[in-house]
């Protein structure tokens, strides 16, 4: 435990995880690694670097005296969360505990399975439709695929124990394009679970873009447990700027004629809502629509990703985007606390309970996906290029845990990342996604730059919410 008397002469460091962040005659020193803040009166500050520069008796002599018994406790708080450390103190030897302890193989515990590659929409800017080249030769999953993919995860999660429930995630292209097969995928997991060959709770999750819902697919997925998430950018006239059909034609009506249906069945849809270029300004009117006029209780902002060409890492809009989702979190938290979003409340709730956040992305050992064909990757957003898809639902002995790809991918988290040790957000950022980093930056182990500008005001956020909260 640190004491002030046994250091009064020796020199102090800020800690490569040490940060300050000051508002309002307020300041924080803050541990990223640790994810402890400690918070001071500001007028402090100034005799904290003196002791940590020169040395704490130097500080001890030039502070008011009026201010000398909050100085003592709180540089006694910063030492002891290892803030400020003994000038020989090696704090990455604590990091590389924690990486001993938080990385190992992939636990896959999400089946990915892309019922098609067709979508009967063209949302501009779709990752996955821009990742498909002409050569591309588009299919629907055929039941073989599906029965061998299922089975396959069952073997694989079988006995197994995860922190979150195993899930079975519908996607495609739209996978209700492919409604005949995911139908009966979803009778073929009830018979796998009746003989045990799949864990009684498993969840399975609808991504659509809402178009192709009709009541009786609605009354389907319900008596099936399906939790569903509809695509969804706000009312009509920020939705049809880029949620399109083929021929341009914007597909709010009939997405909202597919949520209504959805309701009108008893499942609650959750929002995927993209905040594009020209809404993030519109963001607190779209989360008012979205809650007050659908009823939402739980919903997800998602950026832009990028398309080589067509959406390129645009710096600005990162920033208004990461504005934007902490407005709406604001407006979440002043009258709608039963709300999750979850983005946000994903790094508040880690934050709070000082939990490290691995890996935002699932395909950093948690997800393998399924494309149509069968062939067994991470990453949806390749399904064009086949990157990271090396395997295949025919060959019995592939194994996602024992391919390099996967084992990599396992790996790729901030914590892992040297780039990232001097970050303030280090242990609440996840890293984004590691294929917007390898578009951007040349490489997974590259950083997300369009996400860590939201990560880093996040956490900013957080310091604050936090001693709001005390
Ligand atoms: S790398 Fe991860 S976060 Fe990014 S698109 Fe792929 S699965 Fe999603
Ligand atoms: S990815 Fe960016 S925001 Fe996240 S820890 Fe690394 S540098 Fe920080």
């Amino acid at each position: 435990m640190f004491s002030i008397e046994t250091h009064k002469e020796s020199a102090l460091k800020k800690s490569v995880f040490g940060h300050f962040f000051h508002r309002n005659g307020i300041s924080c020193a803050y541990n990223a690694l640790k994810i402890l803040p400690v918070y001071y009166n500001s007028a402090l500050h100034p005799y904290l670097l003196k002791a940590m520069e020169s040395s704490i008796n130097n500080a001890l002599t030039a502070i008011p005296q009026n201010l000398e018994r909050q100085f003592v406790e709180t540089l006694t708080a910063i030492c002891q969360a290892h803030i400020f450390v003994p000038v020989g103190y090696n704090e990455l030897e604590y990091l590389s505990k924690v990486q001993k302890i938080a990385f190992g193989l992939p636990q896959i515990r999400l089946l990915v399975l892309h019922m098609t590659d067709y979508c009967d929409l063209c949302c501009r800017y779709c990752f996955i439709e821009g990742g498909i080249t002409p050569a591309y030769c588009r299919r629907n999953m055929a039941a073989s695929v599906m029965k061998r993919s299922v089975d396959k995860f069952g073997q694989i999660i079988k006995g197994r124990s995860f922190p979150k429930p195993p899930a079975i995630v519908y996607y495609g292209g739209e996978p209700l394009a492919n409604w005949k097969i995911l139908k009966c995928c979803l009778e073929y997991v009830k018979y796998r679970q009746s003989i045990r060959a799949l864990p009684q709770r498993i969840d399975q999750i609808l991504i659509t873009n809402g178009t192709l819902v009709t009541t009786e697919i609605a009354r389907e997925l319900k008596k099936h447990g399906v939790m569903v998430s509809v695509s969804l950018d706000g009312p009509k006239s920020i939705h049809d700027r880029n949620r399109v059909y083929r021929n341009g034609r914007g597909s709010f009506n009939r997405t909202m004629k597919g949520f209504n249906a959805l309701k009108q069945c008893g499942i609650r849809p959750t929002v995927s809502c993209v905040l594009g270029k020209e809404s993030t300004e519109r963001a607190s009117e779209i989360i008012h629509w979205l809650l007050d006029e659908l009823g939402v209780r739980a919903l997800g902002f998602n950026h832009v990703s990028i398309i080589p060409d067509v959406n390129e890492y645009d710096p600005e809009y990162e920033a208004r985007f990461g504005d934007a989702v902490i407005k709406a979190q604001e407006i979440i938290q002043a009258g709608y606390p039963h709300v999750y979003e979850r983005r946000m409340n994903h790094k508040i709730n880690c934050f709070l309970e000082r939990t490290i956040i691995r890996a935002d992305c699932t395909g950093c050992g948690e997800q393998m996906s399924v494309s149509p064909d069968g062939k067994i990757g991470i990453c949806q957003g390749y399904m064009g290029s086949r990157k990271t898809f090396n395997g295949d639902v025919e060959d019995a002995s592939y194994l996602p845990a024992e391919d390099p790809v996967f084992v990599e991918w396992a790996q790729r988290s901030p914590l892992n990342m040297p780039q990232c040790f001097e970050c303030a957000a280090l242990a609440t950022c996840g890293g984004g996604c590691p294929r917007n980093a390898d578009l951007t930056n040349g490489s997974i182990w590259k950083v997300d730059s369009a996400f860590c500008h939201f990560a880093r005001k996040a956490q900013e956020w957080m310091i604050w919410l936090k001693y709001e909260k005390r």
